[in-house]
């Protein structure tokens, strides 16, 4: 099954249903069939064939989904980009996909002015001076050519976060995009009567494969909710009586810190609350279920790559199992951890991930090295290190390439983070490897310190020595204002390395 067979199929199956709700309002499956079918239309206009790209940089909007359909309508795969990227970015990502079209939310035409021409580029959703807009030309559309799509023909080309050094671009056909939207429903056994509230952005790998597309496969409703803010996200789940939320842990986390009246919000429609993309402290998680009163609190775990498909610790462990992500991958999907090429981890010991499966993607586009070194007879080798325990349950460690090798000791830079972290004086932090000729390499960390507080490098080391082994306490210990993140929030090592290490 492809992506175009599911709309045409929920248009007949459920076709005065509400795909999407926005603002309060509905469109329904037949209606949205009929937007794409347009927009599809007017692609063909302009000469976008089948293996073209479409490019769509745009909050949480009904224009979005009509666009993103109407590109695959057309046979060309989608670019979502991160709305929140600057100018020299997107002109990256459209460069390296060749996009032909760039949709972009008329609120974004500020950002959209400074990107060199490279594409079409046309207003969705709301109107921006001097740009064409979707909406406008579609009420004159020409008739729509239908267009032969296969399972194995491009979808999405989906770029990852840049965490570890330039984005790279994921292709993703047609069938690994349905099997990610499948394992998400299966995961948490979304049925046709769920409403599934979209309030992270829309093109990231997880909101969109798995959780809308999920959604789309088994017919349920998407609330759409044009960008995340703590007091809409508990009034939308109230008047929309949404039943699924995915989001990453700070979302959770915000209304508890800003929303005073909380508990008088009425979230009791509410039937599984999903959290991931990034790591989470294990009494986090319990407290989440206190304040949410749910005991249906799913992780998950993954990767652009994998379409995200990784791992889910499932409701019956979030206790038991704290700060785990789970011990097998989503269904449909199979995981490994490998100490090296042939080796696997034994409980109690640590190794890479590796994952395998139909949503993963099929290579890096237009990087045959990187897509090489990334998979190993099929697998793909994740770069993320996890211990497993007694029971075979997961626990990120660190990324591979960033642990640090010094004497022969490996040091994982999260630990060493973490100790850092519980210091109250301390913001954030991050420990990278600096290159020594007889150690290999000796760790340093960069370090943030709060507003008003002071320590020095001597208190801050005692500190550590009380909480970790000598030999993974930072050898020098600097102090700066700010660390370079990326727009989720992950910390650039890559670029202090580069800065620091020389
Ligand atoms: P790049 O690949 O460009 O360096 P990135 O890896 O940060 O960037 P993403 O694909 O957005 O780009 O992020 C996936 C990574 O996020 C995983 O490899 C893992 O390190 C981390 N991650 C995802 N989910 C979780 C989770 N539940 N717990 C801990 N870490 C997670
Ligand atoms: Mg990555």
């Amino acid at each position: 099954m492809n992506l175009i067979e599911i709309l045409n199929r929920n248009a007949s199956k459920f076709p005065n249903k509400d795909c999407l709700r926005y603002n309060g309002q509905g469109i329904t499956f037949v209606e949205l069939l009929a937007q794409a079918e347009k927009s599809a239309a007017i692609l063909q206009s302009w000469g976008v064939n089948k293996g073209d790209k479409v490019a769509i940089m745009s909050y949480n909007t009904p224009a979005f989904v009509i666009a993103f359909y109407g590109a695959l309508k057309a046979g060309a795969a989608v670019v979502p980009v991160n709305h929140k990227l600057a100018a020299p970015e997107i002109s990256y990502i459209l460069e390296h996909s060749e996009s032909k079209v760039l949709f972009f939310d008329g609120a974004l035409g500020e950002v959209v002015r400074k990107v060199p021409v490279q594409a079409r580029m046309v207003a969705i959703g709301s109107d921006a001076e001097g740009f064409d807009r979707l909406e406008r030309i579609m009420d004159n559309a020409p008739n729509f050519t239908h267009i032969p799509i296969e399972d194995h023909d491009p979808a999405e080309i989906l770029y990852t976060s840049g965490t570890t050094g330039k984005p790279k671009g994921c292709l993703h056909s047609h069938k690994n995009v349905v099997f990610a939207g499948i394992t998400g429903a299966l995961a948490v056994k979304m049925d046709e009567q769920d409403r599934l509230l979209m309030a992270m952005p829309i093109w990231h790998s997880s909101p969109l494969n798995n959780w809308f597309i999920g959604a789309q496969f088994i017919g349920a409703t998407t609330v759409l909710l044009r960008e995340y803010h703590p007091l809409h996200f508990l009034q939308t789940i109230q008047e929309e009586k949404c039943t699924v939320y995915f989001g990453a842990p700070i979302s959770y986390i915000m209304p508890l810190q800003v929303i005073p009246n909380f508990s008088d919000f009425d979230l009791s429609s509410m039937r599984c609350w999903i959290y991931g993309g990034g790591p989470i402290a294990g009494d986090t998680a319990i407290m989440l279920m206190e304040k949410y009163q749910s005991k249906n609190f799913f992780q998950v775990y993954g990767m652009t790559e994998a379409g995200p498909t990784g791992t889910v610790l499932s409701p019956r462990d979030q206790i038991r199992k704290a700060g785990s992500i789970g011990c097998n991958a989503l269904p449909g999907a199979d995981l490994r951890v490998m100490k090296n090429e042939t080796e696997h981890a034994l409980p109690g010991e640590t190794g890479e991930i590796w994952l395998n499966g139909d949503s993963i993607m099929a290579g890096y586009y237009k990087n045959p090295g990187a897509t090489a070194e990334a998979f190993y007879n099929g697998w793909y080798k994740t770069g993320d290190v996890a211990r497993l325990d007694a029971d075979g349950y997961l626990y990120i460690v660190d990324r591979t390439k960033d642990m640090i090798v010094t004497g022969g000791e490996n040091v994982y830079s999260k630990e060493v983070e973490d100790a850092i972290a519980s210091h109250p004086a301390v913001m954030e932090s991050a420990v990278i490897g600096r290159p020594h000729p007889e150690w290999g390499e000796t760790v340093i960390a960069l370090v943030v310190l709060k507003t008003d507080t002071t320590i020095n490098e001597k208190e801050l080391k005692e500190y550590l020595s009380e909480r970790l082994a000598k030999y993974k306490i930072p050898r020098e210990i600097i102090f700066t204002d700010s660390l370079p993140h990326t727009p989720t929030g992950k910390v650039k090592k890559f670029e202090l390395r580069e800065q620091y290490n020389k």
